[in-house]
């Protein structure tokens, strides 16, 4: 099914030079305390992009007592509202003068396509960072900063998941100590540059490169970390909540996993459907926590809706995520690889029926092809576990009560999209699923002021949204008594 020799071509050289691969503590750009470092790879080829400083427990104290002093001591949670927001503001502005070599970097380090990262992802970085810097004078007299924020971020979306944490904990005036993931640590030391540049006081942004059990671990357990935000995996999550609860009892908040069902009504507009499954399960190489991942579709439309999205995953362009045109790049590492590899190897044990794709694409780096199952059954692996990756499930229903049914027997609830004409379908649907958010014939309309967050397994608070200042603020309650009680 559907391979193309794009991949085999010599990779392009990205438009844009690594300049920073220390961790960033305390203003400086500094080596790590043991002087190692760790490779970070191109998902293209699996080469060496660049060495970066390896954070470890001794780092990630050094960036916490840094932390700890810029709240203690520093301007920054004393500073007047107006001048927190003008340097959010000139943070912005920044970014998006620099906006295409920022993508360029993220392109480089994830793989996904360079058009969606220069006209989608960091054109909404800046804006998620000027959403928050209006926010600054929202919080009342009596709420105050926590302290010392930990954070720590996924790989898929680096530096939109880099805003959604940074944006409204500095906002409210905290200081901050974020962890990367180890397989995307270069855009977030660039955009941090920015913020110095743009006035952040030193100390107020720490980041730390590192692997997960060893600096997410410290970050978890540190004593003087006074508010934990988490997204990743659920496993890695319930791993952090424990963490937390185990040494300081840090609050959590946590963006899971998924596994959102797609809903295809018999009523809907069947090339829209088409289109907008293909993009909820698709867009950034199906690495997305609230992929439409379980494409339910009426049994009236069934046939016609699978030969269109057959037909519509062989279309996709695949290949270098720097060429102009590409849909979908590699996958973001080997693990991944493998892992959507064994997905599928499963699904074709477990009896669905291959539509499309199915193999590697090319024959280096980590290209996977669209893939389409059908005859889906709701107990096979496929349609149970979030793959992570460009793998399509479809999945037959005959009446409403059924597919609400089934679209809820998940242990994940992070989002869901409906496809109909019918308000009262739609209605009827946004009320009984249970997902944190729905999409009407439409799918992964993020906004900076919509709030965004799961049910279930799929995570605790929301993030995005003036929701997102609450995990950040504690509540103070003072009582005085008047000297003229009267009054
Ligand atoms: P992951 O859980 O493996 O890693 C996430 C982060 O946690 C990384 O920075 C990693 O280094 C760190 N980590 C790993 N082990 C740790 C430990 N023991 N202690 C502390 N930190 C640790 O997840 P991933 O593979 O990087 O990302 C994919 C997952 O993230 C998917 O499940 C996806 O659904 C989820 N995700 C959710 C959202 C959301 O908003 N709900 C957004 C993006 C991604």
């Amino acid at each position: 099914f559907g391979t193309s020799a794009v991949a085999a071509e010599e990779p392009i050289t990205p438009p844009v030079e690594v300049k920073h691969t220390q961790l960033l503590i305390n203003g400086k750009f500094v080596d790590s305390a043991s002087g190692k470092t760790f490779p970070t790879l191109d998902p293209r080829t699996g080469e060496v992009i660049a060495h970066v400083a390896e954070g470890e427990a001794e780092d990630i104290n050094r960036a916490v007592i840094a932390a700890r002093k810029a709240f203690d001591e520093g301007p920054w949670p004393k500073m007047s509202p107006y001048k927190r927001s003008m340097i959010l503001y000139r943070f912005a502005d920044l970014i998006e003068k620099h906006n295409d070599e920022i993508a360029a970097l993220e392109t480089w380090d994830n793989g996904k396509p360079y058009q969606q990262a220069v006209s989608v992802e960091i054109p909404m970085l800046a804006r998620l960072i000027r959403y928050y810097a209006g926010k600054p004078s929202l919080p009342q007299k009596k709420e105050t900063p926590y302290g010392v924020a930990g954070q720590i971020i996924p790989w898929n979306f680096p530096l939109l998941m880099f805003a959604w944490k940074v944006g409204p904990a500095l906002a409210c005036g905290n200081t901050i100590v974020l962890k990367t993931a180890e397989q995307t640590p270069l855009s977030a030391l660039y955009v941090a540059r920015l913020a110095l540049e743009a006035g952040l006081p030193p100390g107020v942004l720490n980041v730390v490169s590192g692997f997960g059990p060893t600096a997410g671990a410290s970050l978890a357990t540190h004593m003087d970390v006074d508010k934990l935000a988490f997204t990743g995996s659920t496993d890695t999550g319930k791993i952090v909540l424990e963490l937390a609860a185990r040494s300081n009892l840090k609050p959590v908040t946590l963006e899971l996993g998924g596994k959102s069902p797609f809903i295809v009504c018999e009523d809907a507009d069947v090339d829209k459907a088409v289109e907008m499954a293909h993009f909820a399960l698709f867009f950034n190489q199906g690495q997305c926590c609230c992929a439409g991942s379980r494409t339910f579709v009426h049994e009236k439309v069934y046939d016609e809706f699978l030969e269109k999205s057959k037909a519509r995953a062989l279309r996709r362009v695949v290949g270098d995520p720097f060429k102009k045109g590409v849909e979908q790049g590699p996958q973001i590492d080997e693990e991944q690889f493998n892992k959507i590899m064994h997905y599928i190897r499963s699904g074709l044990d477990s009896g669905a029926t291959l539509e499309a794709g199915g193999d590697r694409f090319g024959t280096k780096g980590y290209y996977i092809q669209p893939t389409v199952f059908s005859d889906v059954k709701d107990d096979m692996l496929i349609a149970k576990d979030e793959i992570f990756g460009p793998v399509q499930s479809i999945l037959k229903f005959k009446d409403l009560d059924e597919v609400v049914r089934r679209a809820n027997a998940t242990r994940y609830g992070l989002a869901a999209g409906i496809f109909t004409n019918n308000l009262d379908t739609a209605n009827t649907l946004t009320r009984a699923l249970r997902q944190g958010t729905i999409w009407i014939n439409c799918f992964d309309v993020f906004d900076a002021a919509i709030p965004f967050g799961g049910f279930k397994m799929s995570g605790q608070g929301r993030e995005k949204g003036i929701h997102s200042l609450r995990n950040y603020l504690q509540v103070k309650a003072v009582v005085t008594p008047l000297k003229n009680p009267a009054w």
